[in-house]
């Protein structure tokens, strides 16, 4: 028997034709968007081709965190890199309907559940069972409320106790096995429904999750192409499994680098990473902040 040679990665699919895809931008309004950000973006919107769509969405589930001031200088900062996206901007917060379907679809399947357990319960169950402080999705669900009784359920949830949902990682397991997923810059995964756990899907003040809110609107959109930072990678198992279980349309995945500040660390909003807004007022121009984030033109 003879076998084709493969084709190497860089093979175009079709030649001639320009490769178009739905790509998005997600940010969430919490800071202003610093030099990371804009490459995010502007790589987001490249990777849609000449012929594709680029479109922006706001992850402003977190409203404590969230602010219409930051949204504001989303759009005007990315307007002023020069890039331009489909309208209406799709924003997260008005999406609750549609993530309490799908939420509603999953009890259906049998393969979530409520968890009643505080951040400190399960922290001291977690050290009691000597599990690993952190996996690369934070402290892992250690179970605890995973095999509660129904009626155990049920009184509580009647006498008021405060509940997330969380996915039943074993029941999960059993409908979807370990689903496939390819990244243009890693390469393909299959999803390891242990190292993933019982992830919640909806916490107690909101109902509903990253996971759980990316996954479901990135179908909505009709996205083809999910790129992102590196920092999400670990987060992709979850997203691969959750369509898996919904029948959602299977996106490929651009995780691209992340940049550091001149010591070496992560740009984050969080540690004040100078933003695009503070170039821009120190008279820098579009091009320029292009280049320092590294972006050839
Ligand atoms: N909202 C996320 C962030 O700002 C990005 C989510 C995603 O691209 O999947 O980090």
């Amino acid at each position: 028997m003879s076998v084709a040679a493969p084709r190497p990665d860089s093979t175009p699919r079709s030649v001639g034709t320009p490769r178009s895809e739905v790509t998005r931008f997600a940010p969430s309004p919490t800071g202003l968007l610093h030099l990371g950000h804009a490459y995010s973006a502007v790589t987001c919107a490249r990777a849609a081709g000449p012929h594709g769509r680029f479109l922006l969405r706001i992850e402003d589930i977190d409203t404590a965190r969230c602010r219409d001031t930051f949204e504001q200088a989303i759009f005007d900062d990315l307007a002023w890199l020069g890039l331009s996206w489909e309208t209406p901007v799709m924003r997260q917060s008005t999406r609750m309907d549609a993530y309490a379907r799908a939420l509603t679809r999953l009890d259906d399947l049998g393969v979530i559940y409520p968890c009643f357990c505080s951040r400190k319960d399960i922290q001291a169950e977690a050290e009691r069972l000597g599990a690993a402080p952190h996996g690369p999705l934070g402290t892992p669900y250690p179970g605890t409320c995973r095999d509660l009784s129904p009626t155990e359920r049920d009184a509580r949830i009647a006498a008021g106790t405060p509940y997330s949902l969380r996915l039943d990682h074993l029941r999960a397991h059993e409908r979807v096995g370990h689903p496939q997923w390819t990244d243009r810059h890693h390469g393909t995964f299959q999803a390891d429904l242990s190292a993933i756990g019982d992830v919640m899907l909806a916490r107690k003040e909101v109902a509903t999750s990253y996971h759980l809110a990316v996954v479901v609107d990135d179908a909505a959109q009709g996205i083809t192409l999910v790129t992102r930072g590196e920092d999400l990678l670990p987060a992709t198992p979850v997203h691969r499994v959750l369509q898996a279980l919904l029948d959602l349309p299977v996106p490929e995945w651009a995780h691209h680098r992340l940049l550091d500040d001149d010591a070496g660390k992560r740009l984050a909003k969080r540690d004040d990473a100078v933003s695009l807004r503070a170039y821009r007022e120190a008279g820098y121009s579009p091009a320029e902040v292009r280049a320092l984030a590294g972006l050839p033109d």
